[in-house]
């Protein structure tokens, strides 16, 4: 049986290249009994709104964003949580971000229609929410429908992460600018799936230095579909370099690994942003475990699928 947090600080709706709506989303999450959940769309806070409105009374919305970055050559990307989105600098930085990734998603659609998909920007455009910047994750789903691929993930996998033949070097702004931004907007700057950048162990620590060094408070420990030593490795890297502990199911859709709070829990040695003196205040629960075992044994079987 799957253990589930009642936390999850890192989770995607149609706002940007997740399935559900914001407040599909919500449902879905409460549904799974979570407490906490953070919206962290790509550089896009179009669904706070609509999420937090669907959260009230029912679990805690926090507001966030998963801002891209650029660390030698390596796409790097830093969530920000609790972040004012009012605030003119993050609003600034979110409308250059916005037409690289328009730029972007135009190269992406060029290399992908040389591999034979045809009309890919206008196909990928058709399936996601209007006025949503188009992210590789739509650009997967696109592929995984065309029935090329199995699931998104593997469409990913074949096509778009680097070293793939629809890959775009980004010119995103650097993590330090990207961790500026997230502090002057008031949140707490988290470094997103650590395990998943394919660099050596040398590398992400001197990634997690410079995170570090530039205002960076805390690592995603726990992620979906991560190995047992990953998971450790991180929560060592933590109290190596003084950092807090996060989880993010990164969830994008139903029916995989990457489900609300599937799996988040965190070693104990970490300290949980929720558990720490800076910021135990703004979450509702502060319980390190906030964890339940999952007992619906159908709906888990389905998740395995
Ligand atoms: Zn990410
Ligand atoms: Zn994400």
């Amino acid at each position: 049986m799957a253990e589930r947090s009642a936390i999850d600080l890192h989770a995607h709706s149609s706002a940007s290249d997740g399935a559900l709506s914001p407040r599909d989303l919500v449902d879905f999450a409460t549904g799974r009994g979570l407490k906490v959940l953070a919206l962290t769309d790509h550089d896009c806070l179009d669904g706070i709104a609509e999420a937090s409105a669907a959260a009230a009374g029912r679990l805690q919305l926090v507001p966030g964003i998963e801002l891209s970055t650029m660390w030698r050559n390596f796409q790097i990307h830093v969530v920000g949580l609790f972040i004012d989105c009012q605030n003119p600098k993050l609003l600034a930085h979110l409308k250059k971000q916005r037409i690289k990734r328009e730029e972007r998603a135009h190269q992406i659609a060029q290399m992908l229609e040389r591999c034979g998909f045809e009309q890919a920007y206008e196909r990928t455009k058709a399936q996601a929410q209007p006025g949503a910047c188009l992210t590789r994750g739509n650009y997967a789903r696109f592929i995984a429908s065309t029935g090329v691929c199995r699931s998104s993930d593997e469409a990913f996998n074949k096509y778009l992460k680097r070293g793939r033949p629809a890959y775009v070097k980004t010119q995103w702004g650097c993590i330090e600018e990207g961790v500026e931004v997230i502090l002057a907007a008031d949140g707490i700057p988290v470094l997103a799936h650590p395990r998943r950048y394919q660099m050596t162990n040398t590398k992400l620590r001197e990634l997690i230095a410079l995170f570090k060094s530039a205002g960076g408070t805390a690592l995603e420990v726990a992620s979906a579909q991560q190995r047992p030593a990953d998971r450790q490795y991180l929560a060592d890297l933590c109290q190596r370099f003084d950092l807090l502990a996060s989880v993010g199911s990164d969830f994008h859709a139903a029916g995989t690994w990457r489900d609300p709070g599937l799996n988040l829990i965190l070693p104990d040695k970490c300290q949980s942003l929720w558990q720490s003196e800076r910021y135990a205040d703004k979450f509702y629960v502060h319980e390190q475990r906030m964890s339940m075992v999952y007992a619906d044994k159908d709906n888990a079987a389905r998740q395995m699928i």
